[in-house]
Order: structure tokens, then C-alpha cells, then sequence
């Protein structure tokens, strides 16, 4: 689905990604870990197309097989962007629009779907997610915890390729933490292709086929849960792990 190549990033002098190669396969879940400031959010975000890369590039690959180098410049970032869901840690919400409305928008305005076919699978994806009595509630009047499983269902709501999570439960008070996660989950079991960024170690060994440590911009080890957390390979992973205990 996704193949980044030799990324670079600057920001002013400073480099955060320095020579990233990352191969994600169709409902592959990739987890990427690391110290903070190891660059994981701005890896996402060259992903999505809001931080421009400075050397390398990043294809995606379609269902059909074909390949779009979307750091290219004529590539057409809002279509690339319909192609990829994205979940951040916070302000994933419009808070003038009512839950329906935020989950069907990106339908609505990118692809042009009808608003009653829109509100309909909206309207579904509510319910799988055991929110469908919230249809009509704006963001602010739902919890934490429900707020980030509204940002989910609108982030799959047109069906992308891939799916990108920044620390999406990290402003969650500890009791929510679990439903969101919980979804994440969900949506590994249906197939969904997701990388994501997480400080919950416990999440990562259960849900990653693959877990990615980042330390200064580089990729120091990338394996299956069972490797990085009982056996790394580098002592640099062994180190991060033993911090965190
Ligand atoms: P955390 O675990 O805290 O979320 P992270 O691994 O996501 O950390 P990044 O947010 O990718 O880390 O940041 C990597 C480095 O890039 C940090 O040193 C940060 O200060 C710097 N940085 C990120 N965004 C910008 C920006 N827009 N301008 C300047 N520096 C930035
Ligand atoms: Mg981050």
C-alpha cells in the first residue's frame, strides 16, 4: 500500500527524518514508537502531505496495483488525502458541525456522494461504532473517548487505503482510553491498513503485526512485537524499553 523511501526532513537546520524507508503492506497494522521529539508525528504528517519531504519520496499504491509517487509535486494532495484517513492526538472535529455531518463532510464535499446516500452509510458507521443516538449531538456535548471513535468513523468514512493515528488516546483520561483503542482493533480485525503512533507499549504488542522504533529521525529496528519488546536486536531498542518500565 505504502512505500516511503529514503525520507529527509529539516526543520530550519534541524534534521528530524533522516532517511526513512518504510514498506506497509495491504492490512498491515505498523506501530511506530519512540522517544518524543524521535519524529513519528512528522513522519505521519510528510505521509499525509502536510509537511513537504526534503529527499525521498513516498508511492502509494492503489487497489489496482498502480503506483502514484505522491511526494511529486503535481501530485494532487486533496485527492491523496481522500485516499489516506487521518486521526490526530486532539481538535479532530468541527465543532459547528453535528456528529452526522462530520463523518459524512469529506463524501459530501470530495466525492461528491448525495447527502441522504452519505448520511446513510454515515449513519451505519455510527452505529457499528455504537454511537448511531449521537447522530445529531455536537462534538462538545460527547466524551473524550467517543469524540476520537466519531474522528475515526470520519477518517474511514469514504474508505481510504490507509489509515494514519497520532496518539490518539493520549488526551484521554485513562477509563476512555480502552473504547478507542477497542475500535482500532475493530478495525485491524475488518482489514483496515493503519500505521500508527503510540506511546501505549501494551497496545502496540497486542495489535501490531509490526512495531517500528524511531530514535532521531532514523529507524534503528523494525520487527514483530515479539522481537522488539522481548528480544531487540539493537541495543538502542532495549535501551528506549527499559526507560519506559
Ligand atoms: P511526540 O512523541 O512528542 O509526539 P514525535 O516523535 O511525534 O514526538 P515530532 O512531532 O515528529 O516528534 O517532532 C520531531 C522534531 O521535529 C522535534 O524536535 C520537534 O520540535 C520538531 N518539529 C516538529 N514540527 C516542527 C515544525 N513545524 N517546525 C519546527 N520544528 C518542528
Ligand atoms: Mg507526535
Amino acid at each position: 500500500v505504502l512505500d516511503v523511501q529514503g525520507v529527509h526532513k529539516r526543520f530550519d537546520e534541524h534534521p528530524v527524518l533522516r532517511g526513512i524507508d518504510l514498506t506497509v503492506g495491504r492490512h498491515e497494522v505498523v506501530v511506530l514508537i519512540g522517544a518524543s521529539g524521535s519524529g513519528k508525528s512528522t513522519l505521519l504528517k510528510t505521509i499525509n502531505l502536510l509537511e513537504q519531504v526534503d529527499d525521498g519520496r513516498i508511492l502509494l499504491h492503489g487497489a489496482d496495483g498502480a503506483a502514484e509517487d505522491i511526494t511529486d509535486p503535481r501530485a494532487d494532495a486533496d485527492r491523496v488525502r481522500a485516499r489516506i484517513g487521518v486521526v490526530f492526538q486532539h481538535y479532530n472535529l468541527f465543532p459547528h458541525m453535528n456528529v452526522l455531518d462530520n463523518v459524512t463532510l469529506a463524501a459530501r464535499k470530495v466525492f461528491r456522494t448525495s447527502r441522504a446516500e452519505a448520511e446513510r452509510t454515515g449513519l451505519a458507521l455510527l452505529e457499528r461504532i455504537g454511537l448511531g443516538d449521537k447522530a445529531k449531538e455536537y462534538p462538545d456535548r460527547l466524551s473524550g473517548g467517543q469524540q476520537q471513535r466519531v474522528a475515526i468513523a470520519r477518517a474511514i468514512a469514504t474508505d481510504p487505503e490507509l489509515l494514519l493515528l497520532d496518539e490518539i488516546t493520549s488526551a484521554l483520561d485513562p477509563q476512555l482510553v480502552g473504547e478507542v483503542l477497542d475500535l482500532v482493533r475493530e478495525l485491524k480485525a475488518a482489514g483496515s491498513t493503519i500505521v500508527m503512533a503510540t506511546h501505549e507499549m501494551s497496545f502496540a504488542r497486542r495489535v501490531a503485526d509490526r512495531v517500528v522504533y524511531l530514535k532521531d529521525g532514523v529507524i534503528i529496528e523494525s520487527g514483530p512485537p515479539q522481537q522488539i519488546f522481548e528480544r531487540p536486536e539493537r541495543a538502542e531498542t532495549a535501551a528506549f524499553l527499559q526507560r519506559l518500565r
